[in-house]
């Protein structure tokens, strides 16, 4: 059986006795090696596929919000808040049920994934839909944080940055080192932050050498660090990363400037293309925001901008059972047909 990732990783985390630790035996995620995309073979390159849709709720956001959840109960909290895309909110809802405490959910209308308003509502998650984006939403519940007695769990709140850092040990401890680039898909820019932090702890301790370049990849319509400015109306297929003002922006800027990586913007076309390219090829189903990173790396690799014997870790961010409007979309139920052989194989294509 796995252990809680505050376990794990106890040593480097700010727990202590006193902390009553909230689990769903979340981390330990698989790293799964990549045979493609052609470009990566065909320059020698090792990609790999550190796949958190197989956290407990579906996306990383388990890591952060075990500690979160931990803290806010050690601190006597009786109910959690957040503003979401998804993900969080669902993650929330299913640690606040396992502490037995109540969450509150600020989402934006009609912009979350339907798995994910699913979840939050079983896990029994009081949702509140807001006639806004998620900037709008994360403004909200913070100032309902300030105003009634509920804790925040955003990434703002410092443990989920904490818990988050786990990834990157995980990624060490499967690589026996840090690998030359680490690509993820950046929202709120917590987790690249996260990530950062996790690589930079290891590399102050001697545990590792180097430090990965970080490269976070941003959506066109949604990609304010890219333009350099917040923007009002982001727009992507990419619902996980809609979000125009990210909290953590600075984090995202170090890491990329630290590390000498790149905060770049793809396409929802770009996107779509890794999405289906990691389903139907790699046999690894994510939702539309998690395949940004392979997205941007794709583009690297065919620009010849990735050396011959790098090491790639793609973090892919959430399940694709949690987007299955985005599946729906993509491909075509063919119709039913008659309860007869010759039309079963005929219609199988044999
Ligand atoms: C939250 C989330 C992101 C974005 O992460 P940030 O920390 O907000 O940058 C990306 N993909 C998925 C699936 C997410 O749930």
């Amino acid at each position: 059986m796995n252990q809680p990732l505050l376990e794990r990783y106890r040593q480097r985390l700010p727990i202590s006795s006193a902390t009553p630790v909230v689990s769903l035996n979340e981390g330990d995620t698989p790293l799964i090696p990549l045979s493609g995309p052609p470009a990566a073979r065909e320059r020698g390159v090792s990609l790999f596929a550190k796949f958190e849709g197989a956290n407990p709720t579906g996306s990383f956001k388990d890591r952060g919000m075990t500690l979160a959840v931990s803290k806010a109960a050690e601190h006597g909290a009786q109910a959690v808040a957040a503003a979401s895309t998804g993900n969080t909110a669902a993650s929330a809802a299913a640690y606040a049920a396992r502490a037995g405490m109540k969450a509150i959910v600020v989402l934006p209308a009609g912009y979350v994934a339907a798995g994910k308003v699913a979840q939050s509502l079983v896990h029994g998650a009081r949702i509140v839909q807001v006639s806004g984006n998620f900037d709008d939403a994360l403004r909200l519940v913070r100032e309902l944080t300030e105003n009634y007695p509920v804790t925040l769990v955003n990434s703002v709140n410092p443990f989920r940055i904490q818990g988050q850092k786990t990834l990157a040990f995980e990624v060490v401890d499967d690589l026996g080192t840090a690998p030359t680039y680490h690509a993820l898909p950046v929202g709120n820019a917590g987790n690249i932050t996260a990530h950062w932090l996790g690589y930079s702890e290891l590399y102050e301790d001697g545990v590792i050498e180097s430090r990965p370049r970080m490269l976070g990849f941003q959506a066109a319509g949604a990609a304010p660090i890219v333009a350099g400015h917040p923007i009002e109306k982001p727009q992507t297929i990419a619902t996980a990363i809609r979000i125009g003002n990210p909290a953590s922006w600075q984090g995202a800027v170090n890491a990329r400037d630290e590390s000498h990586g790149a905060i770049e913007a793809v396409s929802d076309e770009e996107i779509l293309r890794a999405y289906h390219y990691l389903a139907s090829r790699e046999g690894i189903f994510v939702e539309p925001a998690s395949a940004a990173g392979l997205a941007g790396v794709w583009r690297w690799l065919e620009a010849g901008r990735i050396e011959e014997g790098a090491t790639v870790v793609l973090t892919l961010t959430g399940h694709g059972l949690k987007d299955p409007g985005t599946a729906e979309r993509e491909v075509r139920l063919p119709e039913p047909v008659p309860a007869e052989l010759s039309a079963v194989a005929a219609a199988a294509g044999l």
